[in-house]
C-alpha cells in the first residue's frame, strides 16, 4: 500500500486514487494521473540506464512544460534530488549552478543545445537528457529514456528527511543560494496551502509561475496531492491567460502581483468570460491593496495572499479559507510554523505584536541550510531554529503577518527610511498606473533617493506631474519619489518579480521628473 512518506509517492499514490481523472494540461495535451505515474515510472527507469541513483543530484533546466513534471517525479522516484534551474539563467550562471551542487545529469530541453558544448567542457555532469526529438550526439533523448525499459514502479525509500530538493533562491537580491529542501518540508507545504485555502479535487488551476520556484513548484505537487487539474503555461501572457481562463473553465488563478496587474490591464479582459473563477491567490511580493480592490471588483473571487520563500519550500503563511481575511496582510503561519519579530539592530530582542522588524520563521519547513555554504547558512538559520527571512513586518494580536519590505531594499535618503514598497503601492492606486516600481539612485546630497519606473495603462494618459501630484498627496514628503520616469516594462525575475537592484540599468529618459530637493 503506498503511502505519503516523500515526493515520490505523491504520483503513485496519485494514481492510485485518482487514475483516470484528468490532470496536467499543457498546450492542449491533456495527461490523466494514470497517465503521468506511467510516464514518470518508465522515465526513472531510464535515468537508472543512465547511472542516477539514490542521493545522487539531477539538475533540471527547461521552462515549463509536462516533460518538465515528469522528469520531477522520476528523479524523486528514484530517491535523487532534483536540481530545479531556472530557464532563464545564462551559461556562466549554469554552469556554476552544475558546479556548485555536483550534479550527476542535467535534462534540458532543445532551446538550450547550445548550452552543450560548455556543460561538458566546464562541468563534472556525465550524462545528458534532452527534451528534443532529434537530440544531439551523446545526449539522450527524452523519448528514449521513457522506452528504455521496465518503469520502476515503487519509489525507492528514504526517509522523510532526507533531501528532495537544492533549490537556488531568485536572486532578486544577489547571487542565488541553494536552499536544501528535505521531502518533508516540500510536502508539508503542498498539503498546507491546499488545505488553508480549501483548494479541492475539483478545481482546476491555472499557473504560469516557472516549475524551478517554490510557488510553481507547490501547486504542481498540489495536483497530484488533492487530484485537482492544472492548465500549465510556458510563459506568462495576460491575454493567453484569459483565453485559458475561458477555455478551460479555470477556478484558481495563481500568480504573483504582476501578473495579477497585467490580466487586470488585459485589452480583452472585459470580452472574456471569467465567472468559472471563484479563488485567487498572489504572493512574492507585496501587493498593493488598491490592487487586491481591483481584482474584486474585476472578479469578485475569494483572493489569498500567501508569504514564501525558497528557504522553506514554498509558502509559510497565508490567509484562510473562511477565516480571517485582512486587505494587506499574508495570513496566519502554516500549521507546525511560527513568525516572530525581532529587532534587525538586535536580533535577540522580539519585539511586541504590532511593532516592525525582522520576520523570524520557526518549523518544519525550514530547509537545512544553504548548499556548500555554511557561513551563509549560520547567517540565515539561529541555532534555536528559527529562519532569517530579511523581511520587515509585523504580526498583528490575531496573528496575521504583514509584510512591509525586503530590509535589503530600503532606501536611506537624507536619513529618513523609506520602503520602495509604499511608494509602488501610492502609485498603484492611481487610475492611469499598469505597475510601478520603485529602485535607488545615488545622489550627492541625501546619500540616495528613491526613483519610480512607471508602466502607464494602455491608452492612459498621466503625466510625471500628475503622478508626482498624486504621491504628495497621499505620502509624506520625504517618502515621495524623486524621480518618476515611464518605462514599457521592468527587468524582472522567471517567476515574474521586480528586480529592484536591475532598475538602475535603466537609461535615464530627458522627459522624466526632478523634484527640487
Ligand atoms: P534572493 O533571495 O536570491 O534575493 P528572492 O528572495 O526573491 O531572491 P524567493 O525565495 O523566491 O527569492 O523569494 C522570497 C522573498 O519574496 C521573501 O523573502 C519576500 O521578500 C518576498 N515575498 C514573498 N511573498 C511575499 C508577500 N506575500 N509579500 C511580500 N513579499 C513577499
Ligand atoms: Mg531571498
Amino acid at each position: 500500500r503506498a503511502m505519503l512518506e516523500h515526493v515520490g509517492h505523491l504520483s503513485v499514490e496519485a494514481a492510485r486514487k485518482f487514475g483516470s481523472r484528468e490532470a496536467l494540461v499543457f498546450e492542449d495535451r491533456t495527461f490523466s494521473f494514470a497517465e503521468l505515474e506511467d510516464l514518470i515510472g518508465r522515465a526513472a527507469a531510464g535515468l537508472e540506464g543512465i547511472g542516477v541513483g539514490m542521493g545522487d543530484v539531477v539538475s533540471l533546466y527547461a521552462s515549463n512544460s509536462w516533460e518538465w513534471v515528469v522528469s520531477y517525479h522520476a528523479v524523486q522516484r528514484l530517491g535523487a534530488v532534483v536540481n530545479p534551474v531556472n530557464a532563464m539563467l545564462t551559461q556562466p550562471e549554469l554552469e556554476y549552478v552544475a558546479n556548485d551542487c555536483a550534479a550527476k545529469a542535467i535534462i534540458l530541453s532543445s532551446d538550450h543545445h547550445d548550452r552543450l558544448d560548455g556543460l561538458k567542457a566546464h562541468t563534472g555532469v556525465s550524462a545528458f537528457v534532452s527534451f528534443a526529438a532529434k537530440p544531439p550526439k551523446g545526449v539522450t533523448g527524452f523519448g528514449a529514456l521513457i522506452n528504455s525499459g521496465r518503469p520502476v514502479p515503487t519509489p525507492a525509500s528514504v526517509p522523510p528527511d532526507a533531501l528532495s530538493t537544492i533549490a537556488y533562491t531568485s536572486g532578486t537580491t544577489g547571487h542565488p543560494k541553494g536552499a536544501m529542501q528535505p521531502h518533508m518540508a516540500v510536502l508539508l507545504n503542498a498539503k498546507s496551502i491546499f488545505l488553508m485555502q480549501g483548494r479541492h479535487t475539483d478545481d482546476i488551476g491555472f499557473s504560469a509561475l516557472p516549475l524551478p520556484h517554490v510557488y510553481g513548484n507547490v501547486l504542481m505537487n498540489g495536483m497530484f496531492l488533492t487530484g485537482s487539474k492544472l492548465v500549465l503555461h510556458a510563459r506568462y501572457e495576460a491575454e493567453k491567460a484569459l483565453k485559458a481562463i475561458e477555455k478551460y473553465r479555470i477556478t484558481i488563478f495563481d500568480g504573483v502581483p504582476t501578473m495579477w496587474m497585467f490580466l487586470l490591464s488585459a485589452p480583452s479582459l472585459q470580452a472574456s468570460d471569467t465567472s468559472s473563477l471563484r479563488l485567487g491567490c498572489t504572493g512574492g511580493q507585496t501587493i498593493p491593496v488598491s490592487v487586491l480592490e481591483r481584482i474584486d471588483a474585476a472578479f469578485g473571487i475569494e483572493m489569498h495572499e500567501v508569504w514564501g520563500m525558497t528557504e522553506i519550500a514554498g509558502a509559510g503563511s497565508s490567509s484562510v479559507s473562511g477565516g480571517l481575511h485582512k486587505p494587506g496582510s499574508a495570513g496566519v503561519a502554516f500549521p507546525y510554523c511560527e513568525f516572530k519579530v525581532v529587532d534587525p539592530e538586535d536580533v535577540t530582542r522580539e519585539l511586541p505584536r504590532g511593532e516592525t522588524g525582522e520576520l523570524m520563521f520557526r518549523g518544519p519547513l525550514v530547509m537545512q541550510g544553504y548548499w556548500g555554504n555554511q557561513a551563509k547558512t549560520a547567517e540565515t538559520i539561529e541555532p534555536d531554529g528559527w529562519l532569517h527571512t530579511g523581511d520587515l513586518g509585523s504580526i498583528d494580536e490575531d496573528g496575521c503577518i504583514y509584510v512591509i519590505d525586503r530590509l535589503k531594499d530600503l532606501i536611506i535618503t537624507g536619513g529618513f527610511n523609506v520602503y520602495p514598497a509604499e511608494i509602488e503601492r501610492v502609485l498603484a492606486a492611481h487610475p492611469s498606473v499598469a505597475l510601478a516600481a520603485v529602485g535607488r539612485q545615488p545622489d550627492p546630497v541625501k546619500g540616495e533617493i528613491a526613483k519610480a519606473y512607471v508602466i502607464l495603462k494602455d491608452g492612459a494618459e498621466a503625466d510625471a506631474e500628475a503622478l508626482m501630484y498624486h504621491c504628495r498627496s497621499n505620502l509624506a514628503a520625504y517618502k515621495c519619489p524623486r524621480k518618476i520616469q515611464f518605462v514599457t516594462d521592468v527587468p524582472r525575475t522567471s517567476s515574474g518579480k521586480i528586480m529592484r537592484r536591475e532598475l538602475a540599468t535603466i537609461n535615464d529618459e530627458p522627459e522624466e521628473l526632478a523634484l527640487a530637493s
